[in-house]
C-alpha cells in the first residue's frame, strides 16, 4: 500500500502533485508520504495485536528527524545501530526506553552514552562487546539490559548476499551453539542484566519459510535458556520482511502474492512465541519506509547509441545506490503520464563518472524528452541515508508530504558548504 498515484495524468504524492512541487524545490529531490508511513506502522503494530510488543523501527533505514518524529508520534521505537542514530533517536522524541541498539561494534562511548540515555536493551553480538558494556556500566555504577543476538543459521533467502546476516558464516550474531556458555557467563557478569534474546537474519525477505525456520529455533532455545534459570522478558526477531519493488500499481495490496504481508508474520509470531509470556520487540525498516518514498529526477539528455539508449538524468549512485550496490530494481515512472506514448529499451543512468551509475538497465521505459521528469520508486528505505557527495555532489533535499502540504525535511547541500568542510594545512594558507 502506497499513496503515489496518478490524477489526471499528475503523479501525486497524496494530494501533492509532484511536477509542481520538482519545480517548487529543483530536482533531484527525495519526497516521502507521511500517510504511507503511518499505514505502514500501523499495520505493522496491528499485526502483532494479541501480544505485548514494542515495534522499534530500524532508523537506519531512513533517519530524517521528521521521518523519526513521525513514527514516534505513533508510538514507535527505534532500532539504532550508532551513537549518532540513538542522539537521532533520542532528539526526534522517541522515548529511550523504547530504543533498542544493535551492531557488531559499539564503542565505549557509544555504551556509556545508551547507559546514560536509559535505552531498552544491547543487543550484544560477541563475549568481547559483552565484557565491554560489563567494564563500561560498572564504571557508571549501573547495570546494562542485555540480549545476545544469536545467529541461527538460517539462510534468508535475501535477493543479494550483501544483505543476508542470519547465516553462520555472516560476521553478524552469536552461533546458537555458542551462545548458551555465554548466556551464563553475562549472567555472572556483576553490572550485566540478561533481559531478552534477539536475532535478525536478512533484509527483503520474500517468504516466510526462513521465518518459520528461524523462530523455532529461536523458540527452543528461549525455552533451553528458561530450563537453565534465566529470566527472559524480551524476544526481539529484528526485521527483514520484504516489499514489493515491481507492480507497484493499485491494485497492489492484494496483487502482492510474493510478498508476505506483516499480518501473515504476525500470525507466526503468535505461533511461535504467543504462549511465552514475553514482550515481542520488532525491528522494521524497509517494510516501513521502502515504499513511502520516491527520489524525483529530471531527464537532461537522451543518448542514442548503436546498442542502446541512455535517458540521462540528473539523479546518479551518490544520490541513490542500491542499483549498483545490491542489483536493486528500482521502478521508475514518468511523473507526467502519457498512456499513448511509445515504450524503448533504455539506460537510467546519471552523470557520475563511473560505468556502475546507473538507476536502471536495460528497462522499457517510454519515450520521454529532456525536461521531463521522473519518479524512482520504492526510494524511501536505503536511499538518501545511503547518499554521499562523490563528484562533488552536494547531498539532495528531503521533502515530506501530508496531504495537499509538504515541507523540506533536510534542504539542498550547497557546493559552499560542502568545500566549507574542508581546512587547508597552515603550509598551504600562507597567501
Ligand atoms: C537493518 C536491520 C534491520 C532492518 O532491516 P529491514 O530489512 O530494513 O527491515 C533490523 N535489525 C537489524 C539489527 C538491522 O541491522
Amino acid at each position: 500500500m502506497h499513496h503515489f498515484s496518478y490524477h489526471h495524468n499528475v503523479l501525486c504524492a497524496e494530494q501533492t502533485n509532484l511536477a509542481q512541487l520538482a519545480a517548487d524545490v529543483g530536482t533531484p529531490f527525495y519526497a516521502y508520504s507521511t500517510a504511507t508511513l503511518v499505514r505502514h506502522y500501523q499495520v505493522i503494530d496491528q499485526s502483532l495485536a494479541a501480544l505485548p510488543h514494542v515495534v522499534c523501527y530500524s532508523m537506519k533505514a531512513n533517519s530524517n528527524q521528521a521521518v523519526l518524529a513521525t513514527l514516534a508520534q505513533w508510538g514507535s521505537g527505534a532500532d539504532v545501530v550508532s551513537g549518532g542514530e540513538l542522539a537521532r533517536a533520542l532528539r526526534a522524541g522517541v522515548p529511550a526506553h523504547k530504543i533498542v541498539f544493535s551492531g557488531v561494534g559499539k564503542t565505549p562511548y557509544e555504551i556509556a552514552q545508551a547507559l546514560k540515555a536509559g535505552i531498552l536493551q544491547f543487543n550484544v553480538e560477541s563475549e568481547p562487546e559483552l565484557h565491554a558494556i560489563n567494564t563500561v556500566a560498572e564504571s557508571m555504577g549501573v547495570s546494562a539490559p542485555i540480549a545476545l543476538r544469536v545467529n541461527p543459521d538460517v539462510d534468508s533467502e535475501s535477493f543479494s548476499e550483501k544483505i543476508n546476516t542470519g547465516k553462520a558464516d555472516t560476521k553478524f550474531g552469536i552461533p546458537l551453539t555458542d551462545a548458551k556458555k555465554i548466556y551464563a557467563h553475562a549472567a555472572s557478569m556483576k553490572n550485566i542484566k540478561i533481559v531478552g534474546v534477539d536475532m535478525h537474519i536478512g533484509s527483503q525477505i520474500l517468504s516466510l519459510d526462513p521465518f518459520r525456520a528461524a523462530y523455532q529455533r529461536l523458540r527452543d532455545f528461549v525455552l533451553a535458556l528458561r530450563a537453565d534459570g534465566h529470566q527472559l522478558t524480551y524476544i526481539d526477531l529484528g526485521g527483514g520482511l520484504g516489499v514489493p519493488y515491481e507492480e507497484l500499481h493499485a491494485p497492489y495490496e492484494n496483487a502482492t502474492a510474493n510478498t508476505p504481508q506483516p499480518a501473515d508474520l504476525g500470525k507466526l509470531v503468535h505461533e511461535y512465541f504467543g504462549d511465552l509470556g514475553c514482550t515481542m520487540i520488532v525491528e522494521p525498516g524497509r517494510a516501513i519506509v521502502a515504499n513511502a518514498g520516491v527520489l524525483v529526477t529530471q531527464v537532461m539528455y537522451i543518448k542514442k547509441t548503436a546498442h542502446k539508449n541512455f535517458i540521462i538524468v540528473d539523479a546518479a549512485m551518490n544520490d541513490l545506490i542500491r542499483p549498483t550496490l545490491y542489483e536493486a530494481y528500482h521502478e521508475i515512472w514518468p511523473v507526467m503520464k502519457n498512456d499513448a506514448a511509445q515504450k524503448n529499451l533504455a539506460d537510467v543512468v546519471g552523470p557520475v563518472c563511473e560505468t556502475g551509475d546507473f538507476l536502471a538497465q536495460d528497462r522499457m521505459m517510454p519515450d520521454v524528452q529532456a525536461g521531463d521528469f521522473l519518479a524512482v520508486m520504492s526510494a524511501g528505505a536505503y536511499g538518501a541515508v545511503m547518499a554521499g557527495t562523490y563528484n562533488t555532489r552536494p547531498l539532495v533535499p528531503e521533502v515530506m508530504v501530508k496531504g495537499g502540504d509538504w515541507a523540506i525535511i533536510r534542504p539542498r547541500q550547497t557546493v559552499d558548504a560542502l568545500i566549507g568542510l574542508d581546512r587547508m594545512p597552515g603550509w598551504l594558507d600562507q597567501g
